[in-house]
């Protein structure tokens, strides 16, 4: 994957080089077509996967126009985080163009709300940006928790670094459905919420050739060591950024969003595109 500068307005455009260069696929979330466990864009039946990582550590960094060249039909993951992405802008840099920026501006506040599933997104116009979230996953060992950013926090620092993170009775539904392969699970914090006999951990890293931890009472699996206590908060929101710009910009607004993931984040990045 290469990140190019891309002229202003352009905006965040995809080019899949192992198609050709025209296998152009545009970051909005018109063109959504999965969003299962990440987000993935479908335009003229060309794919990219797993966009809202990056798209987060664009936004978070303040990137407006960029072509991403990718030889592969999946944003690569790396450690589950944005870090590496942000490593690399930063490393490189940014450059001012010659306009200001173009803000997404809403004339109204825009409500999301599943009430019984408790998910509620609310977007309500405002002079600054900023987000809020809350996760619950009904878990006592990641509890209820909450992240916040808005531009004066350092988001390469305090959301970009944060990790993926799964369920270890997820990944074995998923590995018992044939749903997942090794490898989908290296870069993710994996939490045990109940106590798991031995033998089925053990089948389970055989199954998926990942080595067998050597604790896994409930917990963070072998004893990781997070970098946030609200780590997956922090996630939840670095995703919740990623997928929100899929309105097609930077958005002047306030975010809360309560209980929510890459399915209703789209969904609120659609209705933003929408109510313009
Ligand atoms: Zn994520």
């Amino acid at each position: 994957m290469t990140l190019s500068p891309a002229p202003v307005g352009s905006g965040i455009r995809f080019v899949r080089t192992d198609i050709g260069p025209d296998a152009v696929v545009e970051a909005l979330a018109t063109h959504v077509s999965n969003t299962a466990r990440s987000t993935t864009l479908t335009q003229n039946g060309i794919n990219v996967i797993t966009v809202e990582h990056l798209l987060s550590a664009l936004t978070g960094l303040g990137v407006d126009n960029v072509l991403v060249s990718l030889d592969n039909e999946e944003i690569p993951i790396l450690d589950g985080s944005a870090k590496p992405y942000c490593d690399a802008i930063l490393a490189d840099g940014t450059l001012p163009q010659d306009c200001e920026r173009r803000y997404i501006t809403l004339d109204r506040e825009i409500v999301y709300e599943d009430a019984v599933k408790g998910i509620k997104v609310t977007v309500t116009p405002a002079d600054t940006p900023s987000y809020d979230i809350s996760v619950d996953f009904n878990s006592k060992v990641v509890g209820v928790q909450q992240a916040h950013w808005d531009p004066s926090v350092d988001y390469a620092g305090e959301i970009g670094c944060c990790r993926t993170f799964v369920f270890f009775h997820e990944i074995e539904y998923l590995y018992n459905n044939n749903l997942i392969k090794g490898g989908d699970v290296d870069n993710a914090i994996v939490i045990i919420e109940h106590p798991v006999p031995r033998e089925r951990v053990e089948a389970l890293c055989a199954g998926l050739s990942i080595p067998v931890p050597a604790d896994t009472s409930v917990g963070y699996l072998d004893g990781l060591r997070l970098y946030y206590d609200n780590e997956c908060a922090r996630h939840k929101m670095l995703d919740l950024m990623g997928d929100l710009r899929l309105c097609g910009g930077f958005l002047k607004a306030r975010v809360v969003a309560v209980k929510t993931g890459h399915c209703v984040n789209a969904k609120v990045a659609r209705m933003i595109i929408e109510s313009k």
